[in-house]
C-alpha cells in the first residue's frame, strides 16, 4: 500500500504521446493585455498542440542561486515590473500549481539537487504569455528557475534531462527573447513593423540559421559568435531559456518559427515550436 502511494508521487500523469516543446518570445509584459500578431501567434500555436496535463515554463524572469521548481499548490501571480498601466497589475492568473510534477521534476534530475520553492509563483514571463495560449487557466503551471551561478554549456545539459516529461503531457516552454536588449530600445519606433537594427538582424539570422542547422553548440557558445551576439545578448537570461527548449529536439523532430519578427530595434520576438509534424 505504502509503495503503491509512492508510485503514485512518482508518476503524477500517465503515459502520452510526446509532447511538443515551445520557446516563446515574451517581450514587453503589455503584450499580456495588448492585441496584436504575437498574441494571435500565441493563441494559434495553441491550436496546434494537444492539450497539457501540465506545463512546465522556465523564464527569463526567475534566476536563483541553485534550481529551483515552484511546488505550491496556488501559484500566486507575480507583477514584477514597474511603470506599466494599472490594468496590467489587475491581471491575474490563476492556474493551479502541481506539487506533484514539482516533486517528479526533482527526482528526474540527477545533475544537481533541485529545490522545492514556496515562494515565487508565476511571474510575467510565465503569466504574460500563457495566458493566451491557456486562457482558462485550467492547466497546472510550475516554474523552473535559472541558476544565476551556471554556463550555458549547464543550462543546455540540464534541460535535456527534462526530456521524460514530454511523454507525460507535460508542455515545457522556455520563456525569454533571443535578442533582448532593453538599453538599445528605439522608444519612437516601437510601433514600427519588424524593426530591428543591423546588429539584431544579424544576430537573429545567424541564431535562426543555427537553430535550423541543428548546431545547438554554436548557440551554446554565444559569446564566441562576436559583435552582434553580444549587443543581442547583453545578459543571458532571456536567452537561456531558448537552449532549454532546443536541448529537448530529438533527430527526427521539426522546429517551425513563428512570432518571427523584431521590435523596437533590438528586441526579437522570434519563437518556436519542436514538434515531429
Ligand atoms: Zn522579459
Amino acid at each position: 500500500m505504502k509503495l503503491k502511494a509512492l508510485n503514485k508521487i512518482a508518476e503524477p500523469f500517465g503515459s502520452t504521446n510526446k509532447m511538443p516543446v515551445l520557446f516563446l518570445g515574451h517581450g514587453s509584459p503589455m503584450n499580456a493585455i495588448e492585441e496584436n500578431e504575437f498574441v494571435t501567434g500565441f493563441r494559434n500555436i495553441a491550436k496546434e498542440i494537444p492539450k497539457p496535463n501540465a506545463i512546465l515554463c522556465v523564464s527569463a524572469h526567475w534566476e536563483t542561486n541553485g534550481t529551483l521548481v515552484t511546488a505550491m499548490d496556488m501559484p500566486p501571480t507575480i507583477h514584477d515590473f514597474g511603470g506599466f498601466p494599472k490594468a496590467l497589475f489587475d491581471v491575474q492568473y490563476p492556474a493551479p500549481g502541481s506539487p506533484e510534477l514539482a516533486l517528479y521534476t526533482k527526482t528526474i534530475i540527477k545533475k544537481t539537487e533541485v529545490g522545492l520553492d514556496d515562494k515565487w509563483g508565476l511571474d510575467h514571463g510565465a503569466w504574460s504569455v500563457i495566458r493566451h495560449l491557456y486562457p482558462q487557466a485550467d492547466i497546472p503551471v510550475i516554474q523552473m528557475s535559472l541558476d544565476y551561478n551556471q554556463a550555458p554549456q549547464y543550462h543546455y545539459e540540464l534541460a535535456k534531462e527534462l526530456a521524460s516529461l514530454r511523454k507525460k503531457g507535460v508542455l515545457i516552454i522556455g520563456s525569454g527573447n533571443m535578442v533582448h536588449n532593453l538599453r538599445m530600445v528605439a522608444w519612437d519606433k516601437l510601433n514600427t513593423d519588424d524593426y530591428g537594427f543591423d546588429w539584431a538582424i544579424e544576430a537573429s539570422n545567424m541564431m535562426k540559421q543555427f537553430i535550423l542547422s541543428g548546431d545547438h553548440q554554436q548557440l551554446i557558445n554565444f559569446r564566441s559568435q562576436g559583435k552582434s551576439f553580444n549587443l543581442a545578448i547583453p545578459t543571458p537570461e532571456h536567452y537561456l531559456p531558448l537552449l532549454y527548449a532546443l536541448a529537448l529536439k530529438e533527430k527526427n523532430e521539426n522546429i517551425s518559427l513563428f512570432n518571427d519578427k523584431a521590435v523596437g530595434g533590438s528586441l526579437t520576438m522570434t519563437s518556436l515550436k519542436i514538434d515531429n509534424g
